[in-house]
């Protein structure tokens, strides 16, 4: 159970097995890392894989402070086989390893090597409302929704895409246990459906206020995208599953987004993170991160989330908001001794050097195959 939590949600399989599989290297003879990706059970096999016999061998007894250097060797090194996926994840977790190990060296949090924060807390939203059997469970996620209001959230996401009709018992039972309360839905279809159901979906939900629609389709067709955008009045988030630069300027050329959602562990790391907000922010289209992994995952995510400008420069702007997983996950939170945890809503900036964690490296051990 998250300390910052009275009560998570069951999750018996996803990631305590995904994460089983998290696997360490060592690079520089001395700077140990996770490497993770949490696609697949597979991935983090896979992404070490990468690491031990394609970026290891770039690496060792390179200038580690060099992150823009060696992000571009082992990008362009690995590009016949690379470019999204795994290989990325893998690239990711070496740079982010090295923004860590600069950051220790200096003595300073990652988020001031990235241009200083324009935040010293970030707002926290709920992710969580998985199913158990699938359909059907409209009242138990009702009950979820009022949990994550009594534990301080102020925004949740509903993961939806289990078919229209189940989709929008669920939302009406969820914003029945939260009339009346401040809270902001967000919406998750996780790419489940084509762009006429997604459509229908949007339209269905206008009324609700939603801040973003993630994932409404497929990420292989931009363009889907955008006809789902240009259909609703609903701001249109994905990227989760789309990687570096060269990415996220296919889907952001076809206009598809109006909100970017790189996974900072699976993007690149931060040094393509740094190269995709500029990019978006001149497209006029704002980032905020996806964050869904271990607690290495989500502490870098903080940093980087720190950094990010606001694109849309009201009077009061909507600041990027950290995406807090409510599920049960024993080891996302035992793997560092300073896990981030939200309280009343937020999450305090930790200004302590690098990520800002130090790894229970006997947790580690315990869990690796
Ligand atoms: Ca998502």
């Amino acid at each position: 159970m998250d300390a910052g939590l009275g009560r998570t949600v069951g999750v018996d399989q996803r990631d305590s097995l995904a994460q089983t599989a998290a696997e360490q290297t060592r690079l520089f003879g001395q700077q140990r890392f996770a490497a993770e990706d949490h696609r697949s059970q597979r991935g983090p096999a896979l992404a070490a894989a990468v690491v031990e016999h394609a970026l290891a061998p770039l690496l060792a007894g390179e200038d580690a402070f060099a992150t823009e250097v060696l992000w571009h060797r082992m990008y362009h090194a690995t590009r016949d086989f690379g470019r999204k996926g795994t290989v990325i994840a893998a690239i990711s977790a070496v740079d982010m390893a090295l923004w860590d190990l600069v950051g220790k060296a200096y003595g300073q949090p990652v988020h001031r090597l990235l241009g200083g924060a324009f935040r010293s807390r970030v707002e926290a939203y709920a992710t969580g409302f998985y199913r158990v059997r699938g359909q059907g469970e409209a009242m138990r996620l009702a009950d979820e929704a009022a949990t994550h209001r009594k534990n301080g959230f102020r925004a949740m996401k509903v993961k939806l895409g289990f078919g229209l009709e189940d989709d929008l018992a669920v939302m009406r039972a969820v914003r029945d246990a939260l009339a009346g309360e401040p809270v902001t839905l967000m919406i998750d279809g996780n790419h489940a459906y084509g762009v006429a159901d997604a459509i229908r979906l949007g339209r269905a939900l206008e009324d609700a206020g939603l801040r973003w629609y993630e994932e409404p389709v497929v990420p292989e067709r931009p363009e889907d995208y955008r006809a789902v955008r240009a259909a609703l009045d609903i701001p249109i988030a994905g990227g989760e599953n789309e990687y570096t630069l060269y990415g996220f300027r296919q889907l952001l050329a076809q206009d598809a987004l109006d909100i970017a959602q790189p996974d900072l562990c699976c993007c690149g790391g931060f040094t393509a993170a740094k190269h995709i907000v500029a990019l978006a922010h001149a497209q006029g289209v704002q980032v905020n991160p996806h964050v869904w992994g271990s607690a290495i995952g989500q502490a870098a995510s903080l940093q980087w989330i720190a950094s990010i400008p606001v694109a849309h420069h009201a009077l009061f702007a909507l600041e990027p908001v950290f995406e807090y997983d409510t599920s049960s996950h024993p080891f996302r939170s035992a793997l560092v001794k300073e896990p981030v945890l939200q309280q009343g809503g937020w999450i305090e900036l930790p200004r302590r050097p690098g990520i800002g964690v130090e790894v229970n490296r006997d947790v580690i051990e315990a869990y690796a195959v």
